[in-house]
């Protein structure tokens, strides 16, 4: 039966997938990059289909940017996932069009150093992180994530002292005195509390 893996040359054989390490000269350097390839395992044409095309142009991208000592596309999406920014925001906030870091993750577009040098630093810091948000207008866009507080609210009594006089004026109705610390506070805190 043929399909779409099926090889064009022989009409019988089927595709399969095969990468090998090519090396590319860059910078007047080299550098080691993964092609792929399909292989029909019957006549052994090779061919490189639209995907396997796709899939090697990042592939070259990704060696250049490590030549480069830049951050690899996996580097940048943790650094963006981090902050928990999507592509849009990410852009606004550290510069480029809106699909810009859908181009940098993905290894389609090499970023620039000076971008390179801002993302390395935001990961380090979350104080220059949120600065820069602060810097770039964007406090709406990117809330700060409240503390994870735990939230005990508490009603207790301090004092339940009963006051029962049997004294000569007869049976004196039973008086409570309560005093209650009000509030919340976090479960850490709460130890801390003093009652009033
Ligand atoms: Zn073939």
């Amino acid at each position: 039966m043929k399909s779409k893996h099926t090889c064009p040359i022989c009409g019988e054989g089927q595709f399969e997938l095969l990468t090998e390490v090519v090396v590319l000269p860059y910078k007047e350097q080299e550098i080691k990059v993964a092609s792929r390839m399909s292989l029909c395992s019957t006549c052994g044409s090779e061919f490189v289909n639209a995907e396997d095309s796709r899939v090697n142009k990042r592939s070259v991208l990704a060696a250049r940017k490590r030549f480069d000592g830049l951050l690899s596309g996996e580097e940048i999406y943790e650094i963006r996932k981090k902050y928990e920014l999507n592509q849009k925001v990410a852009a606004q906030l550290f510069g480029g069009g809106p699909v810009a870091f859908s181009k940098y993750e993905n290894d389609d577009v090499s970023h620039a150093e000076s971008m390179d040098k801002l993302l390395r630093l935001v990961s380090r810091s979350v104080i220059a992180f949120w600065e820069l948000v602060e810097q770039s207008g964007l406090t709406n866009e990117i809330k700060k994530p409240k503390a994870p507080v735990k939230d005990v609210s508490f009603l207790k009594s301090h004092q339940n002292v009963v006051l029962v006089n049997f004294g000569g004026n007869g049976f004196k109705p039973i008086e409570k005195s309560h005093s209650y610390a009000r509030g919340s506070a976090s479960a850490e805190t709460f130890g801390e509390l003093q009652w009033k």
